[in-house]
């Protein structure tokens, strides 16, 4: 199977034909999602649990999850987690295998829970959130209404993602999470992204931007904000950019009376906020807006955006001009079928991790964005990772004879790609960065 990145490389892939755990009776564990919470809950099951081997299934051509495809261009350190789990690979070539391109689910080329509980001793569940939060008010279909995912999809270069239209100065950012910054901040400056790993297509695109006016806005009050105080001041310092915070008198005074009970890191937000309260001038602005929210949004007669109607907080009727409109309100999890649900449709789950599953087969976990709270970061998922992999080794039973999936896949005509073909396409992309100054020259499927 060959596979193309836009800059004309060419990647040959051989069906799967690698070996499997090579330990005899072995009680093995399938892990489903590649992302922080799978690997680092695969980390600690190696280190705690010496008789386990893993199998990571991956429904993307690459591992990593959010850390390739959401962590914005221009914060490459947060990607360096992906140094610890390419040397927990390479440590267990014998114990740990990945399973790229194969996905969790009932279709015909895909692999299915049940199939996964009759070959594995235990399944944990780290396949993240992968469904955007709609905004859903009439005009919410018009041309260039994104969600945040949508674009930090297309400058990540996640497969098959399109980009925005760049061709009017007027962008509006529904949301007031750290995604609504990421996506500003994108937009807002080519030239921090130069040598990173952003595809050449998405920063071109961003170099020619037309967009010179981003307002980024809350339906609920600063209080409630939901950035971090790092990628908000990255906001007030971006070159070429004034970015100011307007706030009604009654939150201003709120705030500024309430600063000294607020614990230290709400109190350090509230403060660049509080600091930053000004009318944004010059070129090119960014301007922070609450207490507004979304009831409409306008299309041109092309059905193309232009203009998003909100209600503020005295009940008034308010129109801000955008031919950009990204709502970034955050994600939810999809819950894979075949997996019991609570209340609230989250995933049920027991205590420590556990999903109150019935049937016969292997034990099933869930951690991380799939349980049902999309929030966090990568931080948090290492935390929760461990605690939920310390918890169901502790049930795990060695000298298991479990089968694993070569059959499964096999039988329904799979090409996986594992870990020694990700290094490969690590290594080209590494080498193509190189030659063009950047970080990695990502590979585009
Ligand atoms: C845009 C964005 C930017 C972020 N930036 C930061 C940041 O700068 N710093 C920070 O610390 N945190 C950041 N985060 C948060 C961080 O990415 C998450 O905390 C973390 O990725 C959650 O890990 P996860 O493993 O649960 O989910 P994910 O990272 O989403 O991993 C889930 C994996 O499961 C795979 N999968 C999905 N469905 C299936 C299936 N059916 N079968 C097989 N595989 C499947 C997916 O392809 C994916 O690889 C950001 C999040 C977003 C959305």
């Amino acid at each position: 199977m060959g596979i193309g990145n836009r800059s004309g490389l060419l990647l040959l892939f051989t069906p799967i034909s690698r070996s499997f755990s090579t330990l005899p009776n072995s009680t093995r564990v399938a892990v489903v999602g590649s992302g922080p919470s799978g690997l680092f809950a695969v980390s600690s099951l190696l280190r705690r649990f010496p008789f386990l081997s893993i199998d990571v299934i991956e429904a993307a051509p690459v591992p990593f999850g959010l850390v390739r495809y959401g962590v914005a261009p221009d914060h490459q350190d947060v990607k360096n987690c992906i140094h610890s789990f390419e040397k927990m690979f390479s440590t267990h070539p014998d114990r740990l295998s990945l399973y790229c391109n194969l996905r969790v689910g009932n279709g015909p080329k895909e692999i299915s829970l049940s199939d996964l509980r009759s070959r594995y001793s235990a399944i944990l569940l780290a396949y993240g959130a992968s469904r955007a939060r709609k905004v859903n008010i009439p005009g919410s279909d018009s041309i260039n209404v994104l969600s945040g995912s949508q674009v930090v999809g297309w400058y990540s270069g996640y497969p098959s993602s399109s980009p925005p239209l760049l061709d009017h100065p007027s962008a509006v950012v529904i949301g007031n999470g750290n995604v609504s910054l990421d996506c500003a901040r994108v937009l807002a400056s080519p030239a921090r992204l130069e040598h990173t790993d952003i595809p050449d297509s998405a920063l071109e695109m961003i170099r020619q931007s037309k967009v010179k006016n981003i307002s980024i806005v809350g339906r609920r009050g600063p209080g409630d904000v939901s950035f971090t105080i790092k990628e908000l001041r990255e906001q007030f310092r971006l070159e070429g950019w004034n970015s100011g915070v307007e706030m009604e008198k009654n939150d201003e005074e709120k705030l500024r009376d309430g600063l000294m009970k607020m614990e230290r890191p709400k109190k350090r937000l509230m403060q660049v906020l509080l600091d930053n309260i000004r009318v944004p001038e010059g070129e090119k602005k960014c301007s922070f807006l609450f207490r507004r929210i979304p009831k409409e949004i306008k299309s041109d007669e092309r059905g193309r955006v232009r203009a998003v109607v909100f209600e503020r907080s005295d009940g008034s009727l308010e129109e801000i001009e955008a031919g950009l409109v990204i709502a970034s309100l955050g994600y939810e999890a999809v819950l894979l079928d075949g997996l019991p649900k609570n209340a609230k449709g989250d995933l049920l789950m027991k205590e420590d991790g556990e999903v109150s599953m019935e049937g016969e087969g292997g034990r099933v976990y869930a951690t991380g964005w799939c349980t049902g709270k999309a929030r966090g970061v990568i931080a948090d998922s290492q935390v929760k990772a461990t605690m939920t992999a310390n918890g169901m080794g502790e049930k795990l039973k060695e000298g298991r004879n479990d089968r694993g999936l070569e059959d499964v896949v096999r039988s329904k005509g799979i090409t996986t790609t594992g870990w020694k073909e990700w290094i490969e396409m690590d290594g080209r992309e590494k080498e193509e960065g190189e030659k063009k100054g950047k970080i990695r020259d990502k590979i585009l499927f």
